[in-house]
């Protein structure tokens, strides 16, 4: 990193990235700021959790920060190439956005769908590799599906 670049960018680096604030993510990146990125992800920050983008889109509109739809799907993406977000492919056809902090797995419930996140031992991508490389690997995302908790629960004491 050369002089120059230290005083483009207004922040310190080196901070932990749960303590950074989702508009010093996006100033830290290539990525033009633009009022799409900064509210959807603002509000994957403060939500938590999993979302469609079409959740996305109605979560902007409850908050009285309407946004085309069009342009949602255009923030996601380029905060997704930036790794500013993160897609879980929980299936079927589920695809859920969520503001990328640390690489992680998904638990998703036959019962009631509920998506939980599970650590990744190793933490950075790709976690696993296939015995034979058929080209690279960017990523392994890995989908335990099961029954949770409440579910097993409620079935307990229905039985
Ligand atoms: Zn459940
Ligand atoms: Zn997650």
């Amino acid at each position: 990193m050369n002089r120059a670049d230290i005083h483009e960018r207004p922040f310190i680096t080196g901070q932990h990235e749960e303590e950074k604030s989702p508009s010093q993510r996006l100033y830290e990146t290539s990525l033009k700021v633009t009022r799409p990125r900064l509210l959807v992800l603002g509000l994957l920050h403060e939500v938590k959790g999993h979302f469609s983008a079409d959740e996305v889109v109605q979560l902007l509109q409850e908050r009285q920060t309407p946004l085309p739809r069009a342009s949602v799907y255009n923030a996601l993406e380029a905060l997704l190439k930036q790794g500013l977000v993160m897609l879980g492919d929980v299936g079927p056809g589920r695809a859920l956005y969520e503001e990328s902090k640390t690489w992680h797995h998904h638990f998703v419930c036959l019962d009631c769908g509920t998506v939980i996140d599970i650590p990744c031992l190793k933490g950075e991508k790709p976690c696993l590799l296939p015995d034979q490389l058929p080209g690279t690997v960017e990523e392994a995302q890995i989908i335990f599906r099961g029954h949770c908790n409440a579910c097993l629960e409620t079935a307990r004491e229905k039985s």
